[in-house]
């Protein structure tokens, strides 16, 4: 069942910033989506390859999907034919695997780094010296990966009633979107979004600068 009420609450709020809302599915069975589907929502967020596909096969084509979980390389070529955006690349070699599969496919791939914010320990991310040496890196090899762009930054801020560190750790996340965007993309209009911000602190996020937050509980319930 889908939240209809928060949902039109959640849209007026993100239209008045211009924030983009990736609706997240993940658990969430097929009729939910398409009862959101029908209200209008186009993008969608899931976090696991085998559910994503089973959904992208039996949805409406027009559908925008966002992986926004960990991907594993061997498991990109299953979605690349169709991913709409990955959020969550926080290695090379899985930005090389994309890139070879999006080449296989015949498309160019969207991305966003994963950055490490909360203080919370996770395997997932890159710290903000990782990112800076991973943008080097793509710079260099820029050439052999014609078939991926890199057009932002995700982050996951810490699960906490503390709004000042959460709200700083949104900051770090926009500040360091600002240096790679101004030290890597100036001549380019790529490298716009900003991923941050969830059910919980979707409206914080917008305040630090988030223009995509990924909500899911608050649209179709708890998981
Ligand atoms: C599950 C998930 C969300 C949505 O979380 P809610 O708290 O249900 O809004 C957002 N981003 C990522 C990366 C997730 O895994």
């Amino acid at each position: 069942m889908v939240n209809k009420d928060n949902y039109n609450k959640i849209l007026a709020e993100l239209n008045a910033s211009k924030t983009q809302l990736v609706a997240v599915s993940k658990l969430k069975p097929i009729e939910d989506l398409q009862e959101m589907y029908d209200l209008g929502q186009r993008d969608f967020g899931e976090n696991y390859v085998q559910e994503l596909l089973e959904k992208q096969a039996a949805l409406p084509a027009d559908i925008r999907w966002h992986f926004i979980g960990h991907l594993q390389s061997n498991k990109v070529k299953y979605i690349a034919p169709f991913v709409h955006l990955i959020h969550g690349v926080d290695s090379f070699s899985l930005l090389k695997e994309i890139n070879k599969q999006a080449e296989k496919n015949n498309r160019i791939i969207s991305c966003l780094l994963q950055v490490h914010i909360a203080e919370e320990e996770t395997k997932y991310g890159l710290d903000e010296k990782e990112a800076l040496a991973f943008m080097e890196m793509y710079t260099a090899q820029q050439a052999t990966l014609q078939h991926i762009r890199i057009d932002g930054l995700m982050g996951m801020a810490s699960f906490s009633e503390d709004e000042v560190k959460v709200r700083s750790e949104f900051k770090n996340l926009k500040a360091l979107f600002k240096i790679i965007q101004q030290s890597y993309f100036l001549a380019s209009d790529h490298f716009g979004i900003l991923s941050m911000g969830m059910s919980g602190d979707y409206a914080m996020a917008v305040e630090e600068g988030s223009n995509l937050v990924r909500i899911g509980s608050l649209l179709f319930g708890n998981r």
